[in-house]
C-alpha cells in the first residue's frame, strides 16, 4: 500500500505545504506540527528497506529511520513509509513526497545539487553478484561482453559507464529485485550494485549466488532531505550521532547485515 501513496502522494499537496522552497519551512517543524512523517525507503532490499508479507517494513535503513523519527518526537506508528526507487528520489524529496530518505541513498555531488544530505551514516562499496557456478567473472575487467544488470538512476549504473566497465553490455532496470530475477533465469550475467543490498540477496538465496568481493568504489550512505533546510540537516545528523553512541546503530547492523556474513564496518564520521 505504501508503494503506491508515492504517487497519489504527489497530487495530495502533502501536509498543507506548498510548492515553494521557503527556507524557513523545516521538516523539523513539521514533524512537530503534524506528528507525523513520510520518510522515503526501500522495499526490495532485505536487510536494507524491505516491505514484509505483512505489510511492514524491516532493514537497517528502517532503524535509522525510526530512529530519527523518534528524535524528532514522533512515533513508529506515525510514520508513513514511500516507496523511493532509485531513479526518484530527488524528484520525490524536490515535490515533497517525502520528508527524508533513508534507502541506500548515496552522498554525491550532483545528487547535491538538487537535495541536502545527513549523515553519511553508512560506508558501503560496489561489488558484482554472480550465479554460484560462474567462475568467469572474478573482477571488473572480466566483465567485457557480459551481461551485467544495474539500476536506472544508481551510482552503480553510472560507475558502470564512467569508470570500470564501459565493454559490458549494460542493462539498466527499474529495481535491484528484477536484476535479480534477471541473474537467475540467465538473462543477465551479473548484478552490480553496493554489496550490502547483494550480500541481502546471497543470504535471502542461498547457495544460488556469490558476491565477487571486489570493492569498486565507496558508496557513502546520507539520509537526504531538502536542499536548504539547515535545521533539519542538523537534526538528523544529531539523531544518528546519538544512535551511534548509545549503541543502536551498531545492533542494528550487526542485526540486518551479520547474518548474511557482511563484515559491519566501523561507523562512518558525520559531515557537520
Ligand atoms: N548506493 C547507490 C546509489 O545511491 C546504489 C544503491 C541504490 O541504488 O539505492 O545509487
Amino acid at each position: 500500500m505504501a508503494a503506491t501513496s508515492f504517487a497519489l502522494a504527489a497530487c495530495g499537496g502533502g501536509n498543507g505545504g506548498d510548492d515553494e522552497a521557503s527556507g524557513g519551512d523545516s521538516l523539523v517543524q513539521r514533524a512537530q506540527d503534524a506528528g507525523s512523517l513520510k520518510i522515503g525507503i526501500k522495499i526490495d532490499q532485505p536487510g536494507i528497506g524491505l516491505q514484509t508479507p505483512d505489510g511492514g517494513y524491516e532493514g537497517f535503513d528502517v532503524d535509522v529511520a525510526k530512529y530519527i523519527a523518534k528524535e524528532l518526537g514522533v512515533e513508529e506508528g506515525n510514520i508513513e513509509f514511500v516507496e523511493t526507487p532509485s531513479a526518484q528520489r530527488e524528484n520525490a524529496i524536490e515535490r515533497g513526497d517525502v520528508d527524508f530518505i533513508v534507502a541506500s541513498y548515496s552522498i554525491t555531488d550532483e545528487r547535491k545539487e538538487k537535495v541536502d544530505f545527513a549523515g553519511p551514516y553508512f560506508l558501503a562499496h560496489q561489488d558484482l553478484l554472480v550465479r554460484a557456478d560462474d567462475n568467469s567473472i572474478t573482477d571488473a575487467e572480466s566483465l567485457n561482453g557480459k551481461k551485467l544488470c544495474s539500476v536506472r538512476g544508481s551510482t552503480s549504473a553510472q560507475n558502470v559507464k564512467d569508470d570500470f566497465a564501459q565493454d559490458a553490455d549494460l542493462q539498466e532496470y527499474a529495481g535491484y529485485s528484477e536484476c535479480l530475477t534477471g541473474l537467475e533465469n540467465g538473462a543477465v550475467d551479473a548484478l552490480t550494485t553496493d554489496d550490502t543490498i547483494l550480500a541481502g540477496y546471497a543470504a535471502q538465496n542461498a547457495g544460488k549466488f556469490k558476491l565477487v568481493g571486489a570493492k569498486l568504489s565507496d558508496e557513502n550512505y546520507g539520509v537526504g532531505l531538502r536542499k536548504g533546510d539547515t535545521e533539519g540537516r542538523t537534526a538528523i545528523n544529531d539523531a544518528i550521532k546519538k544512535m551511534q553512541d548509545d549503541g543502536s546503530w551498531e545492533a542494528a547492523a550487526e542485526t540486518w547485515f551479520g547474518p548474511a556474513g557482511y563484515e559491519v564496518p566501523q561507523p562512518p564520521a558525520i559531515e557537520q
